[in-house]
């Protein structure tokens, strides 16, 4: 079965975007662990957090996935920037707890003018700083765009922060396909060299959730601006390619473009009807077959 949800308001608490994902059809969700500013955020009802496992059990809601504020900046020049991503990252960590085995995406950083060697052994140290043992949470390196001094716009440099991470198990990867493709990866033309290059660069087994997003610029712009499912650059044959793919339709597909809750009611929908279930199609299940 297709997993797929999308990126919800955590404003009302975490029951209620339950509720939302399953008004709208999705058995997954992202949100964000606080104002994506970074402010302080206030502290979690463990009520709450117990009403939505109860509710996700019972509406197989699963594979639940925490944003970071997007504006922490684990590689700045700036020490009191770095700090601040450190000590936020640090609290939402805990805070994840209350949603056990869940994961916890970040952007990477900017390097602003450090370069990007200095950029990843920052990022590395940070999480080296706020990974711990007995945590249940994974936490996603997101693959960026490479806007600017951007730091995770090539896999190679997601692979650098992995390898100098010490408790390296509890890090995984997430793939945003608007980001990736505005970096210069062509998934349009070839998805499956793309991802034998992630394998070979990262390894898919790092991978553990898709940030599903058309992009309003074109390939390679280096822009990060996300479209509507089949209303930008990547269009719809390429995302029904990508949610069908062998190395990705088991994965978690998270929509992050621009709607509102009818709107990602509608894109679920058409992703749901663009699946094909295993043994549907009689390729699909001798691809299947030559796996075992
Ligand atoms: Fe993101
Ligand atoms: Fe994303
Ligand atoms: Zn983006």
């Amino acid at each position: 079965m297709l997993k797929i949800g999308c990126h919800l308001s955590a404003a009302k608490g975490f029951l209620a975007m339950g509720k939302d994902a399953v008004s709208i059809g999705a058995n997954t969700f992202q949100f964000f662990t606080r104002n994506p500013r970074g402010s302080k955020a206030k502290e979690i009802d463990p009520a709450d957090a117990a009403a939505l496992r109860e509710l996700a059990r019972r509406e197989g809601i699963s594979h639940i996935l925490a944003h970071a504020p997007y504006t922490l900046n684990a590689c700045s020049a700036d020490p009191k920037v770095r700090e601040f991503a450190f000590l936020i990252m640090q609290d939402d960590l805990r805070r994840m707890e209350y949603l056990p085995g869940s994961c916890y995406n970040f952007h990477p950083g900017s390097h602003t003018g450090q370069g990007e060697d200095a950029g990843i052994l920052q990022i590395a140290q940070l999480l080296n700083g706020i990974l711990r043992a007995e945590q249940t949470t994974t936490v996603l390196l997101e693959t960026m765009a490479g806007k600017g001094t951007e730091v995770g716009g090539s896999f190679s440099q997601l692979r650098r922060i992995l390898d100098q991470v010490v408790l390296t198990e509890k890090m995984g990867v997430c793939l945003d396909t608007c980001h990736v493709y505005d970096a210069g990866y062509d998934l349009v033309n070839d998805l499956d060299g793309v991802l034998a290059q992630f394998d070979r660069e990262i390894g898919l087994s790092r991978l553990r959730a898709v940030h599903l997003n058309d992009s309003m610029n074109p390939f390679c712009s280096h822009k990060d601006r996300h479209q509507k499912i089949g209303q930008g650059s990547l269009g719809i044959s390429a995302i029904e390619r990508i949610i069908n793919h062998p190395a990705l339709r088991e994965l978690p597909f998270y929509l992050e473009t621009p709607n509102d809750l009818p709107g990602y009611a509608q894109e679920i929908l058409l992703l749901k009807g663009l699946y094909r279930e295993p043994g549907s199609m009689p390729g699909q299940a001798g691809e299947r077959l030559s796996e075992k």
